[in-house]
């Protein structure tokens, strides 16, 4: 029904509350890139806040910019140096791309390039469109029984997977994950994978705490705005067999932060995941004193893989985290819902093609 000649539909966001559905050329494609007809493309709270505030931190929305960065599609067109996959593969995309000289790069600490290049994030052009291209080796792969909305999810995913690497989760961890969004839900998934035993979550949303029990974190933690941090790390002792030794912010709240350092066990590790305010009150001489070990985290770094196996193996399941259903051409409508958390709204999904029949 798409006519591969002409239609590129794609959603770009122009600057605050101007998002539009337009046509853009098909791309050309380099002899390392590969043509991806988009499949399904979740929705971020980052690309929500392009939307609100056009901005996050230094990057800011200056031109129009083409929305959308958790997502799969399918292998339509091969540079001439592509390899790894073929025509009519079915993969999911990583979608930030480093420059591949620079010392992060060589030591393998891509994620720190200053020369990334990501989806979505100004001023580079996101994936929400029909076709895409992409360098051949930032695209994995999806085996038949993977769905395409699990392509999509390897990206928050994969946060979580770098989130608990960062945290040095392990066989017996006792992890605390603060918030329990998108992002502190993949971490409890990846967490229970790498073999933490116990998990407390928190949020202010019982709804969301609901959701987490559903996916098997051993406690919830109902907070209210602005808590006590202290008491409130008694309380997370209390409930947990002692103190844990990990504790992962995906909140980016103030209170978040300085309760994951007082609940955090001595010689523990604190990471930050959550953006919140760029500065922040911590308890530091808590810290030091305690040798609690705070760690920032940003996106992912050689995730992707280990994210596709733990979802291809069934040691995680990811599909409960998405909520609602949206084509490409009701994009407005998808991103009211995910932005107003409307109906329950956690993972919000666009499709760009009819709905896999794996799902
Ligand atoms: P989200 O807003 O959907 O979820 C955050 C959750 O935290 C919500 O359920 C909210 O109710 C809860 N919350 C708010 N204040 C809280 C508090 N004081 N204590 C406990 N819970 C609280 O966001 P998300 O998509 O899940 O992302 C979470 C955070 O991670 C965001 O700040 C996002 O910017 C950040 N993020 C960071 C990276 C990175 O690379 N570091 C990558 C992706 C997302
Ligand atoms: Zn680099």
């Amino acid at each position: 029904s798409i006519d591969m000649a002409k239609d590129n539909l794609t959603a770009v966001l122009h600057g605050i509350e101007d998002m539009r559905l337009e046509q853009r050329p098909i791309p050309q494609i380099a002899d390392d890139e590969v043509l991806i007809a988009m499949d399904s493309v979740g929705i971020c709270g980052s690309d929500v806040h392009y939307l609100a505030h056009g901005r996050i931190g230094d990057f800011i929305l200056t031109k129009p910019m083409v929305i959308g960065h958790e997502s799969s599609g399918v292998v339509t067109k091969l540079g001439k140096k592509v390899t790894n996959v073929k025509v009519g593969d079915r993969v999911a995309i990583e979608p930030g791309v480093p420059c591949r000289y620079c010392d992060h790069c060589k030591q393998g600490k891509y994620n720190l390039c200053p020369g990334m290049v990501f989806c979505a994030t100004p001023p580079y052009d996101g994936n929400l469109t029909r076709f895409y291209k992409h360098p051949a080796d930032f695209c994995f792969k999806l085996p038949d029984h993977v769905s395409m909305e699990e392509g999509a999810l390897l990206e928050p995913l994969s946060v979580g997977v770098h989130a608990c690497r960062r945290a040095e989760v392990t066989l017996g961890s006792k992890v605390i994950i603060l918030g329990a969004g998108p992002i502190g839900l993949v971490t409890l998934l990846a967490a229970q994978a790498m073999g933490a035993s116990e998990i407390l979550i928190t949020d202010l949303l019982q709804q969301r705490l609901d959701v987490a029990k559903e996916l098997g974190a051993t406690h919830t933690l109902l907070l209210k705005k602005d808590q006590s941090a202290e008491e409130t790390a008694k309380l997370v002792r209390e409930t947990m067999c002692g103190e844990p030794d990990k504790a992962i912010d995906c909140c980016g709240a103030e209170s978040s932060a300085r309760l994951a350092i007082f609940a955090t066990r001595s010689g523990g590790v604190v990471v930050i995941v959550g953006m919140g305010a760029p500065e922040v009150k911590l308890p530091i001489i808590n810290a030091l004193a305690r040798e609690v070990d705070i760690r920032g985290v940003f996106r992912y770094c050689n995730d992707y893989a280990s994210a596709l196996a733990l979802v291809s193996s069934g040691k995680v399941n990811v599909k409960r985290l998405v909520t609602h259903h949206f084509d490409i051409k009701d994009t407005d409508k998808a991103f009211e819902t995910a932005r107003k958390g409307l109906g329950g709204a956690i993972k919000v999904m666009i499709h760009v093609q009819p709905r896999d029949a794996n799902n």
